[in-house]
């Protein structure tokens, strides 16, 4: 591990989708309540639940070490944008970070790197961390795209006003994004290191220090291997963060 990546804090993020009623949130509360049992080496850790229980779950995380963010927001700062969230209501919810470009928005919503961008933007200029998403189509893999297409991604989808905390990337292929298939070990090192180079690149001292986390059916079976690789600094995880003792376990890997 090189000095600089020793000195990143890693982050493991759950992000609950379109998932979670207000029952939910006693599982956050028992993530919460884990977490200053866990010592030295901890991740910091974050819940990002659907905006209806933003608040809640910021309201119920006050005062300890979980943090809150949001699944999306719009780039404007506020305006006709009915269904919309503005990155400074995330902010005025307590949330710290926001995740922009996941797969499922690009898909859904048609969401193209420059509109990625424009949201990173909002989120720093709201005082958020964003937290953009990256990653490759099982096609593109197979025909061996993938580094050319994160590397595309990434220019693309990061601003200028990057820096080593307001932004954190997550290579997520999007093949292996809730279907329990992993990429190997290898091929995620070798993702995470061309992701370093260009971040170093671009933005010098800070690329070396921006985290960069893996997402891709993430479990407690394969934590400590994923999460133990070069460049890989915590994790995004989707369906094992719905459940605490799954996320704790996940969390635990770093232990
Ligand atoms: C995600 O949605 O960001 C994700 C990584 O999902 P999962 O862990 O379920 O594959």
């Amino acid at each position: 591990m090189s000095e600089a990546e020793s000195a990143i804090r890693p982050l493991v993020a759950g992000n609950w989708k379109m998932n979670g009623l207000a029952a939910a949130l006693g599982e956050a509360a028992a993530v919460r309540d884990a977490l200053p049992g866990l010592g030295t080496g901890a991740p910091s850790v974050m819940i990002c639940p659907p905006a209806t229980l933003l608040a809640a779950l910021a309201a119920a995380a006050k005062g300890s070490n979980l943090e809150v963010g949001g699944q999306d927001c719009h780039a404007a700062a506020s305006g006709a944008h009915t269904g919309d969230i503005a990155a400074e209501m995330l902010k005025d919810a307590g949330a710290a970070a926001v995740i922009v470009g996941h797969s499922e928005r690009r898909a859904d919503h048609g969401e193209l790197d420059r509109v990625v961008r424009a949201k990173a933007t909002a989120a720093h200029r709201a005082g958020l961390t964003a937290i953009i998403c990256i990653g490759e189509t099982k096609g593109q893999r197979l025909t061996g795209l993938t580094l050319d297409v994160v590397d595309r991604q990434l220019k693309a989808s990061l601003p200028d006003s990057v820096s080593c905390t307001n932004t954190v990337v997550a290579y997520e292929p999007i093949w292996a994004i809730g279907t329990g298939l992993t990429p190997e070990p290898r091929d995620v090192a070798e993702v995470h290191a061309a992701i370093r180079k260009s971040l170093e690149a671009r933005f010098g001292e800070a690329g070396r220090r921006i985290r960069i986390l893996y997402g891709g059916s993430v479990k407690p079976s394969n934590a400590k291997e994923l999460l133990s690789l070069p460049n890989v600094n915590g994790a995004l995880v989707g369906g094992a963060s719905l459940k605490a003792a799954d996320f704790l376990a996940i969390i635990r890997a770093y232990a």
